[in-house]
Order: structure tokens, then sequence, then C-alpha cells
């Protein structure tokens, strides 16, 4: 058994027990670095969706139950459970590395900590929210305005940072008093058992969060199942839109973090030297293998610097050491599965195929013969109506447009069905703050790109709807009640 493997590797964590599955069908994920598969769990079936939904729905209807907790006593839950995921820090960071090829210095960085931090975040705002208010009535009286839990809630997520999106939406459930059923994605679940475990040895109330892993029947079967009173979703936008379809057609509230194509704008005043901007830009544009929502993959470089910009960004991606997530010094691991890897390599031949000129990259890295690597790719001269520029690519492939001056720049931005991330490159802050506003993007960054806890992350257009994060991100979380009196 791999040492990856949780002690209650055979069952599944619902209503908080460890409870045998509906059938003996598994999942089995492959570490993308080795292509060697990493041992198996269950795969939960409808009725173990049924059974995670019953146990919510009971922890939520309960008198006396989680809900009805004052928010202090739940914060206290959530602080034990943020430190029992802090305790298991670096089989979480392992896990995660093995299972989606994020280089393991990234997820030490990303996928622990930062969840922990999240869940404090919202303990803390559990304390001050003000959740029920009283004013006067204008026809007499007065109105208790409360603010109440919606209930439970399908949260489904992907494999890409599968800790972090996780808690996006764990925490501000928590700390409102709702209950969550968890169905991550198959491809990333062995880290979820360590959840569960965290969960269970923090105390967190039977009920209060329920783990099925599965693949889209189980997740659709959360969507539309009549115990589910919200859905939270992070992932593709074709999955995002069905998903909506189902909750549109059940009145279901639904919050939806999809994909995106984010602009990297280089201003003409930017200071292109890799040593004053190398690691943020690196960092804003291929996170992860490229395997990032937010990141600004299509590079908006004036015509009067192209040349100095091409160069920069050709040269960051060539220099960054690409091998097996687990090793230390990888800063460019593979892609999750051979399915994402043929995907890119696709996107790379159409952008060949359209013209686009190849500055670096294109194939697979030489010596690393197993794995589903594929080379840091940049393409230069790319039109941005093009395939390339439109399309989500999901790898570390990266496309640099020209523009003429600002106004173009941020037409060019803003002409994208997607609007979830980006960044402006300037020497000049306030000038890159202005640029900034002017983009149809929920979050943009200058000089640098990393959604805080404390600010709502969230999609414009095709992006997404709603917002994660910040004292924003609990709303969705809650509904109103006035009481007349
Ligand atoms: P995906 O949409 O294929 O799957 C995401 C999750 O949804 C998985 O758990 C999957 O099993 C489930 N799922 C798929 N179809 C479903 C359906 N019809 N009903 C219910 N559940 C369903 O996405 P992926 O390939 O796992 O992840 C990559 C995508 O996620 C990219 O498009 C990326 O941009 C997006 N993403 C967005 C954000 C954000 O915050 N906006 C963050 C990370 C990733």
């Amino acid at each position: 058994m791999s040492t990856l493997m949780s002690r209650h590797h055979e069952h599944l964590y619902i209503g908080g027990q460890w409870v045998r599955p509906a059938t003996g069908r598994l999942i089995t994920p492959v570490n993308p670095s080795t292509e060697e598969p990493l041992g198996s769990v269950p795969e939960a079936m409808e009725e173990d969706v049924d059974a995670a939904v019953a146990a919510a729905r009971a922890a939520f209807d309960s008198p006396g139950g989680w809900a009805s907790w004052e928010p202090a006593r739940r914060a206290e839950v959530m602080e034990r459970f943020a430190a029992e995921l802090d305790a298991r820090a670096e089989a979480i960071a392992t896990a995660v590395s093995s299972q989606n090829g994020m280089p393991i210095a990234i997820a030490r960085q990303l996928e622990v900590g930062y969840p922990g931090a999240v869940l404090r975040y919202y303990a803390g705002l559990a304390r001050t929210t003000e959740f029920s208010e009283t004013r006067d009535g204008l026809l007499g009286g007065s109105v208790e305005v409360r603010k109440v839990p919606v209930g439970v809630v399908g949260a489904i997520v992907p494999w890409n940072y599968p800790q972090v999106l996780a808690t996006f939406k764990i925490a501000p459930a928590m700390a409102t008093g709702c209950t969550v059923v968890l169905k991550p994605s198959p491809e990333a679940v062995l880290d979820s058992f360590l959840v569960a475990e965290a969960a269970e040895a923090a105390g967190v109330p039977a009920g209060v969060l329920n783990i099925v892993p599965g693949g889209r029947e189980a997740g659709a079967h959360l969507v539309s199942h009549p115990g589910v009173d919200k859905v939270a979703f992070t992932g593709s936008t074709p999955a995002g839109r069905a998903i909506a379809e189902v909750c549109g057609r059940l009145l279901r509230p639904v919050t939806l973090e999809l994909g995106g194509k984010s602009a990297g704008i280089v201003l003409d005043d930017a200071v292109l030297d890799p040593a004053e901007i190398g690691e943020e830009l690196v960092r804003a544009t291929l996170t992860n293998n490229g395997q990032t929502c937010f990141l600004s993959t299509r590079i908006l470089a004036p015509r009067s610097r192209y040349a100095e910009v091409v160069d920069l960004v050709t040269a960051l991606a060539r220099s960054l050491p690409v091998g097996d997530a687990l090793d230390e010094r990888t800063l460019v691991g593979p892609l999750v599965s051979a399915q994402q890897r043929d995907r890119v390599e696709g996107y790379i031949a159409k952008g060949l195929a359209e013209g686009a000129r190849l500055t670096t990259g294109g194939g697979r890295p030489a010596g690393l013969e197993r794995g589903f690597f594929v080379e840091p790719t940049v393409f230069a001269d790319v039109d941005n109506r093009s395939v390339l520029a439109q399309e989500e690519i999901f790898g570390p492939v990266l496309c640099v447009v020209p523009y003429e001056d600002v106004d173009d720049a941020v037409r060019i931005a803003n002409d994208s069905d997607f609007g979830l991330g980006g960044t402006v490159w300037t020497a000049d802050p306030e000038r890159g703050a202005a640029v900034a506003r002017r983009v149809q993007t929920g979050t943009i960054g200058v000089n640098r790109y990393l959604p805080d806890p404390a600010a709502p992350f969230g999609g414009f257009k095709a992006s997404g709807l709603g917002r994660e994060l910040g004292p924003e991100g609990m709303q969705a979380y809650l509904q109103t009640q006035s009481l007349y009196r």
C-alpha cells in the first residue's frame, strides 16, 4: 500500500463515521510524474451521495444542531480543524503533488497553510459578523432582519487546487452554520481523506462535513439532489453551464468559479529585467504548470517594446526546471493526465496551424520519457481572435499579443469571453491601477497576483457567478428573513 493512503482508504467519511461504500467501485489516481498508480479508494455512487446528503441534512435540521450553535462556538471548531490540517501539512502537500503534478514547493506554499488561514479567517468573521439587526418599520413596529444559513451545501471541486478550493467552500459554510457534502475530483482524491481525518480529530460534529469522492455522475446527482439547498462549484465553464441549467430549473442558489484566459498587460514603462519581475511574472503566468484558472496567459505587449517582452517571456519559460513534481527543484511539473497533455498538445498544434510564432517549447521535454510532461511553451505574434488567445489551454502555454497603445491594450484585454484574473506590469503602480480598473475582470493585480483571503475572488462573464473569499464570500451561504414585530 502506498504511503499516501489513509488508514481509512476502504471507507467513506459520512455522518462523522467511516462507512462502507455502497459498491466495490474504486478510483485509482495515477502519479502524472511517473504514470504509476497511487493506490485505490472507493468511488462514491448515488447511494453514497444519498447517505451523505441525509447526514448533512440531519446535522443541519436537528434542533440544537450546528446551525443553531452560537457562531463563536462554531469558530472554535473551525480553528481546531485548521490546526489539524496544519498538523498534516506535509502529508497533504505530498498527496496533492503526487496526484496532480503540482511542484511540491508550490504545494507547500499554496495547498497547505492557505486552507488553514481561510478557515481561521472565516472563524474570525463568524465571531464578528452581526447575523441579525432590528430596524424601525416604516409602518410602525420593528423589523428583525436575520441572516440565516442556507442549509445543506453541495460543494464540487476540480483537481488543480483540491485543498484550497474545497476550503473556499467549507470555511464560509461552517462559519454561517451550513453543512457540507464535498465531492472531490477523481484525479485528486487521496488528500480528501486527510481532510476527513483532520475534521474527525478536530471534533467537527457528525454530518457537518461529508466527503464523496467521485466523477461527474456523483457530482450531477449531488447538484440535483432534493436534500441539497445550495451548490458551490469550481471547475470548467462547460460543466458550470450544465450545473447552472439544473440549478436554474430547481431555483437552487449556485456559485460558479469557472475558467479563465486572463490578460497580463505589460505597459511601455515596465522594467523588463528578469531579476526585477521574473519571479512574479512566472508566478502570475505559469503557476502549477499552467493548471491554474486565474493565470495571465495572454501577455499583451506594446509594439514599441514587443521584441523585448517576447525575449523576456521566452527566456523565463526556458529557465524553469521541468521535472518530477516531488523534486524540490522542480518549477514545472507534468500535466495531470495523458488526456490533459493531449489537449494541451492539440492547442500547440492549433497555434502553429494558425500561424503563431513558436519561440520556445512546443514539445515534450528531453529526458522525461515517462510522465505527462509538456515543455513550457511561448507563442509570439498571436492574433487575439485566434483559438490560442481565446480558449483556456490549462497547460504551460503562453501567448504574446502585440498592442498599439493603452486603449488598444484595454480593448484586447476585454476582448475575451472570460474575466477572472489579470495583471498590469509597470514602473508606475498608480498608472497600473488606473489601467487595471478598466479591465473587465473579477480580480487583477499590479506587478503581482495572488488571491487574498480577505478579498472576494470570482469572475466576470463566462468565468462564473458569485464570489468566494472575503466577507462577500459568506453571503452565498446566507439567506435573509424579515421578522415583523
Ligand atoms: P471539470 O469541470 O471537468 O470538473 C470539475 C469538477 O466538477 C470535478 O469534480 C468533476 O467531477 C465535476 N463535474 C464535472 N461535470 C459535472 C456535472 N455536469 N455535474 C456535476 N459535477 C460535475 O474541471 P476540471 O478539468 O476538473 O478542472 C479544470 C477547470 O477548473 C478549468 O476550467 C479551470 O479554469 C477551472 N477552475 C476554476 C477556478 C476558479 O476559481 N474560477 C479554480 C480552479 C479551476
